[in-house]
């Protein structure tokens, strides 16, 4: 079993023990728990680059709205310190509210071009949020190399800015999307879903391929592929609203004609379900 710590100042102590004991190099695998095949991915990947492994597992208040899933967000410490055990994780930092902000922070973290634009505008201090914590984290952790998933790409884009602009002593160790066979990519979030929800779902993923399909065909126009997928995606049931689309280059600066590299980018409501995905164009032969 890892070593569970619920205390900053607990867990700093091991940390240190760590950095004395012949400065060992520390991997960190920042979450919110109800650990997914995802985030075994995260943890092999720093098990296989670092001599220790930590994982957080905190569902960070800051960076919900006050309509979101805060308080119905899956939740169970036992089941991820077992999958902890079994991935070989030295030990998992799991922190209280009062322990993380004994007093709401004030401070505000933006980063122009980048935390205002699609998951930032439809969640005004979302990405704010997301700084702090993980800010907060690896100022606690002081990790050699931390790992973020493709999955959210944006937040990847993100925490990458935020530790060059502040040179920030961390690796940034990007991991990419993992899915379930049939294409839909796992989340935490997923729970949420009836089996016909669910089926519904598949359709993010199948508007990947069918926009490689066109592009392929010779389209390379942004605004008509976007087109083409909310079309795909509005026409299956369940799917109440389509937050965004956008296809956008690997920073995320627009395009004004699609190529390989390039990223595309959606947020779509199936029933009271949230899901956000993104493709890289060039990834699958169709
Ligand atoms: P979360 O617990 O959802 O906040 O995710 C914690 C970390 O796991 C983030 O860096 C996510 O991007 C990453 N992650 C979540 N789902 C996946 C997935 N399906 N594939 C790869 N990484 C993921």
């Amino acid at each position: 079993m890892p070593t569970l710590f619920k205390k900053i100042r607990e867990v700093k102590n091991y940390i240190t023990s760590l950095k004395c004991d012949g400065n060992k190099s520390i991997g960190f695998v920042p979450t919110m728990g109800y650990l997914h095949e995802g985030h075994r991915r995260l943890i092999r990947e720093s098990k296989l680059q670092n001599d220790i492994t930590i994982v957080s597992i905190y569902v960070n208040p800051l960076q919900f709205g006050p309509a979101e899933d805060f308080e119905r967000y899956p939740r169970d410490l036992e089941r991820d310190l077992s999958v902890c055990a079994e991935e070989g994780v030295d030990a998992v930092f799991a922190p209280t509210d009062e322990e993380m902000y004994p007093e709401k922070p004030l401070v505000r973290i933006e980063i122009e071009g980048l935390t205002d634009i699609m998951e930032g505008a439809f969640r005004p201090g979302h990405f704010s949020g997301v700084c702090t914590v993980v800010l907060k984290l690896f100022n606690i952790i002081r990790p050699d190399r931390a790992y973020f998933g493709e999955k959210d790409y944006q937040q990847l884009k993100v925490v990458q800015r935020l530790v060059k602009d502040l040179s920030i002593p961390v690796e940034i160790v990007p991991v990419p999307t993992v899915r379930d066979e049939d294409g839909l990519a796992l989340s935490s979030r997923n729970t949420y879903l009836s089996p016909e929800e669910r089926q519904s779902a598949l359709a993010l993923y199948m508007s990947f391929l069918l926009a490689e399909k066109l592009i392929r065909s010779g389209n390379r126009d942004p605004e008509q592929l976007v087109g083409a997928i909310r079309d795909f995606i509005s026409r299956h049931e369940h799917v109440k609203r389509i937050d965004y689309v956008e296809i956008r280059d690997e920073e995320l600066r627009p395009v004004k004609e699609v190529k390989e590299g390039d990223r595309i980018l959606l947020a779509v409501w199936v029933g009271d379900t949230r899901l956000i995905d993104n493709w890289r164009v060039g990834d699958a032969q169709v």
